[in-house]
């Protein structure tokens, strides 16, 4: 096999063609649109940049968040210092960086939409708006939007989240995470070089409802959305049951990032995902111990023990982290209340922002530091002398 065509071009095609390139594969990467301003907070990690360092280290402009706000009904707002802070680029600026990488690593690298992706022998022929091409393995990498039907994910409507937003001007330190009444989502606003970037996201509810929440919460705020741009996009969230069945390879292809669902079902951070499915795609493709076919098979048992689990986990979680009650109020209430309150909680909380707390294993850890939490809470509401000496020692 030495043939690999990469449909798409965004951070999953593009990283996937670096690194297979870098192997010395013959990689061909047709996008319609090549760099282009996605609609994305453009966010990442410290997950993200821990794993792939250069994204920190580069000549990209890019800002660097040290602060989250938290807000919810009736608990008000709260600070939440991120000691590893969040880098936020703008889309157009991410993807030529990463396409560049691509180009640099030898990646041929064609303006073009795919049409069709058919089987031809034990290879592909790809039909595109330059002609036709072909390929002996295929990498689908076409996002939440894929059209390529037999491909990748079939994402149902109750495995996807809307997110729509504006950008304005305007500038601040800080990102701003709110919560809403009833909604599996969150408005946020993220300072970008320029502008910031105010969206919500949700899901089980339909996008111009999502608006309607959205204007009148910056209407509330005095923030002006008529000048501003207006973008949508779909963002996957899949269900438990779906991870279950998520059609990520098959014979001669393999699926990357949103174009396999691979997006975290409670915060929408894609990015990260995408880039290290593209990876974990590549290195799999290029383990010539398995046949073509078993290293698809594969693909899905790398994904699973690397992060598809944890998602996975995630997908149970979601729809209690944002509506789900705990003593008698809401969870994102208890979340912003418990984190002004308890040091030990904040620090739960960064570990989950940043990502070194993975979804898996934080009911234990929020049940071992609970009475701690809890005592935490309890001394700053000023019940110190109700507590016992000894249980404050
Ligand atoms: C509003 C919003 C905010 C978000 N904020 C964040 C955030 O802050 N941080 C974060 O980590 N994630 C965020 N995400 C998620 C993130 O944008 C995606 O997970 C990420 O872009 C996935 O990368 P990808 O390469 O799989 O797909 P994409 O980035 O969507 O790239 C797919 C590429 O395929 C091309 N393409 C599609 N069809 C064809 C075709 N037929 N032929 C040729 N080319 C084709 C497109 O032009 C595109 O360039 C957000 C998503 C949304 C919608």
């Amino acid at each position: 096999m030495k043939r690999v065509a990469i449909l798409g071009g965004g951070p999953a095609g593009a990283f996937a063609a670096e690194q297979l390139a870098s192997a010395g594969l013959k990689v061909q990467l047709f996008d319609e649109k090549l760099a282009w301003e996605k609609p994305c907070g453009g966010g990442l990690t410290y997950k993200a940049y821990s794993q792939y360092p250069f994204l920190l280290h580069n000549t990209t402009p890019k800002r660097t968040i040290r602060e989250t706000v938290l807000s919810a009904p009736r608990a008000g707002e709260v600070s939440l210092p991120l000691d590893e802070p969040l880098l936020i680029y703008s889309r157009f600026d991410l993807n030529r960086m990463l396409l560049e990488r691509a180009e640099r690593a030898g990646a041929q690298i064609e303006q073009a939409r795919v049409n069709e992706m058919t089987r031809a022998g034990s290879g592909w022929q790809l039909r595109t708006s330059g002609g036709t091409a072909d390929a002996d393995f295929c990498i689908v990498a076409t996002g939440a939007r894929n059209p390529l039907r037999d491909f990748g994910t079939e994402l149902k409507s109750h495995d996807t989240m809307s997110a729509l937003g504006y950008y304005v001007p305007g500038d601040q330190e800080r990102i701003d995470i709110q919560f809403l009444p009833q909604l599996e989502g969150y408005i946020w606003i993220f300072p970008r070089c320029g502008h910031l970037s105010i969206g919500i996201c949700g899901k089980g509810e339909p996008a111009s409802a999502l608006r309607k929440r959205l204007e009148n919460w910056m209407a509330e705020r005095a923030i002006p959305w008529k000048d501003g741009t207006f973008y949508s996009h779909l963002l996957p969230a899949l269900e438990t049951r779906s991870w279950k069945q998520n059609r990520v390879s098959g014979e001669g292809w393999m699926a990357v990032g949103d174009a396999a669902g691979l997006v975290d079902p409670i915060t929408g951070e894609g990015i990260y995902y995408a880039m290290r499915s593209g990876d974990l795609a590549a290195r799999t493709l290029l383990d010539e111990t398995r046949s073509v076919n078993a290293r698809a098979e594969e693909y899905r048992r790398v994904l699973r023990r690397d992060f598809a689990a944890d998602l996975e986990f995630g997908s149970r979680l979601a729809h209690r982290i944002f509506v789900g009650r705990f003593l008698f109020g809401t969870i994102p209430q208890r979340m912003v209340q418990f984190t002004r309150r308890s040091a030990r909680f904040s620090v739960i909380m960064q570990d989950l922002f940043s990502g070194r707390q993975p979804y898996l294993g934080l009911k234990k850890r929020l049940m071992s530091n609970l009475n701690g939490s809890l005592y935490e809470i309890g001394m700053s509401l000023g019940f110190s002398s109700q507590v016992p000496r000894k249980a404050r020692a």
